[in-house]
């Protein structure tokens, strides 16, 4: 008996590839450097029932049309803003993601950029690195500021929001949080706040974005929310780039109008060799990370290729669905 045939669009840790192997024909993008451009995808869908994207694939109407078997998209990520979920539930096509697994390792890295900019972790190791550490330890050398017992705004008190919420507890912090819905459990539990963005911004030292990227928040972070911070206050995103506008970022750092800030996530990427933010040493800057463990990696992995075949084969509910409502369509009842 033939078996179903997915496109995998960019190889994946072992352990999630010998999964689908052992259910499904893989046809895997070859080029483990380069993303697979929209033309490569339209082609390598073609007659396929699935897909495996990833957060750089674009997933559109039209992409969609040129696999017209297509049956689910699992998306190697959380956040599924590359792809257009109002299209696929028209076309009956599942998308599903990989949430929960990455959580705490963002939260992680979330964290470790609030702790790198505050202590200047990375301009002074540069400093060190490029021998310019002379003269004697003195009281007023190297400074930073302090996270303990500061004030952390979160915005978006999700899943990834709340562990971050969960490890300010462990340094005394104030926290407090927007979001369009009210978290009040959470509230209770982690000590939390709730506050308008505007009052976050006035009254946080540190602010950390995780809310999905979405037409409402497309520039969430721009000029006039950067002008309601603190001159002493730090801007942190691990959600993804176009939620903050980088022009005004830019300029806020530059004037000295917040203090420093930490980005894992940017409006393109990889970063341009000419984006202004890189010549700026008040800032921490990883290329995208944030879930990027060997652990969370594999899991992610794990999550999406098993998505495909519980769908695909097993004929059953993937984990993690985005538009549950299209199981039905397929006969496939959801499992509570
Ligand atoms: P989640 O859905 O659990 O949490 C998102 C929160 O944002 C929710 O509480 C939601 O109500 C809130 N929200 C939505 N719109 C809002 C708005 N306009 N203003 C304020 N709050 C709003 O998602 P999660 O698992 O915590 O992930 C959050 C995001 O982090 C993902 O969508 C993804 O884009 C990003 N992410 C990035 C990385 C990385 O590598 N840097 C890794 C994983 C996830």
């Amino acid at each position: 008996m033939s078996r179903p045939t997915v496109f995998v669009a960019r190889s994946i840790p072992e352990e999630a590839l010998s999964i689908l192997r052992e259910y499904l024909d893989v046809d895997m993008w070859p080029d483990e450097d380069v993303n697979p451009p929209r033309e490569e995808i339209i082609k390598h869908i073609e007659g396929k029932v699935g897909v495996l994207t990833l957060l750089t694939d674009k997933m559109d109407a039209e992409v969609m049309d040129a696999a017209p078997n297509l049956k689910i998209i699992s998306n190697y990520a959380v956040g599924y803003d590359n792809i257009d979920i109002k299209a696929a539930t028209e076309r009956d096509i599942l998308v599903t993601n990989t949430p929960e697994v990455l959580t705490e390792t963002v939260a992680d890295l979330a964290f470790a950029l609030i702790l790198a900019a505050a202590r200047g972790i990375v301009k002074y190791d540069a400093i060190i690195r490029r021998r310019e550490w002379k003269g004697a330890w003195k009281p007023m050398l190297f400074l930073g500021s302090d996270v303990y017992e500061k004030t952390l705004g979160i915005i978006g008190l999700g899943r990834i929001g709340a562990a971050v919420a969960k490890r300010a507890r462990g340094f005394n912090m104030r926290i407090l949080y927007s979001d369009v819905v009210r978290r009040k459990e959470l509230e209770r539990e982690l000590e939390v706040e709730y506050t308008s963005l505007e009052e976050l911004l006035r009254s946080s030292d540190y602010v950390s974005v995780h809310v999905p990227l979405m037409k409402d928040t497309h520039h969430l972070i721009g000029a006039k929310e950067l002008d309601l911070m603190r001159s002493t206050a730090f801007l942190f995103n691990t959600s993804r780039g176009p939620v903050v506008d980088e022009q005004a970022l830019y300029k806020a750092l530059k004037e000295g109008k917040i203090a420093g800030a930490g980005l894992d996530v940017f409006e393109v990427e990889p970063i341009p060799d000419d984006n202004p933010l890189i010549g700026l040493d008040n800032m921490v800057l990883v290329p995208h990370i944030g879930s990027a463990s060997r652990e969370t990696r594999i899991n992610m992995g794990l999550l999406a290729a098993n998505a495909l075949v519980d769908f695909l084969v097993k004929k059953r509910a993937p984990k993690y669905m985005v538009n549950p409502e299209v199981l039905d369509r397929h006969g496939i009842k959801r499992e509570d």
